[in-house]
């Protein structure tokens, strides 16, 4: 292969690249609260990036309350991409959805979704448990959603505040 033709290579590849990243970002984002039933009072408004939060630091979600075996349901659309245990998390589901967005759900019961599988929103995908470090805590969900496109201007300076650049506040997002 000539240079040229290296080159050109490489400018399709990055080209086509870039526009799957584009087109993510104009996939439209819509919300549902993922847990059946539950309302803006079943979390707390401040929760998020509160600190001091354990071994995490600061809480980089939500904790949705709810009794124990309650329907989660994907909050927006999109592929699953995690499905299993997770350290702290326990029994946690992923989904990749609009904008590059990650949703990230924790302590679950049980499952009722697969990897690989497209959820629509409001799809069940799973149980309120207690699993993960949410063992001998209220029953809740613990919800978060980072971005795989950093967003540099989110950083500040609170604690572990550069982490902000991947964390969204769910309570700003939600219903
Ligand atoms: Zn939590």
């Amino acid at each position: 292969m000539k240079p040229t033709q290296k080159i050109r290579k490489r400018t399709i590849i990055l080209l086509t690249f870039l526009l799957i990243v584009v087109l993510g970002f104009c996939i439209p984002e819509t919300y549902v609260i993922p847990v059946k039933k539950a309302t803006r009072r079943d979390w707390h408004r401040d929760s998020f990036w509160y600190y001091p939060w354990g071994k995490s630091v600061v809480h980089k979600g939500i904790d949705i309350f709810a009794p124990e075996g309650r329907d989660i349901v994907a909050s927006t659309g999109g592929l699953v991409i995690w499905k299993g245990e997770m350290g702290r998390g326990g029994n946690v589901v992923v989904v990749l959805g609009a904008k590059w967005h990650c949703q990230y759900y924790a302590h679950l019961k049980s499952y009722q979704t697969g990897w690989f599988s497209m959820v629509r929103r409001g799809e069940t995908i799973g149980k309120v448990g207690t699993t993960g470090n949410a063992a001998g805590k209220e029953p809740h969900l613990h919800y978060a959603i980072f971005t795989l496109v950093p967003y540099p201007w989110r950083w500040d300076g609170s604690r572990q505040g550069w982490k902000k650049m991947m964390y969204l506040n769910p309570d700003q997002l939600l219903p």
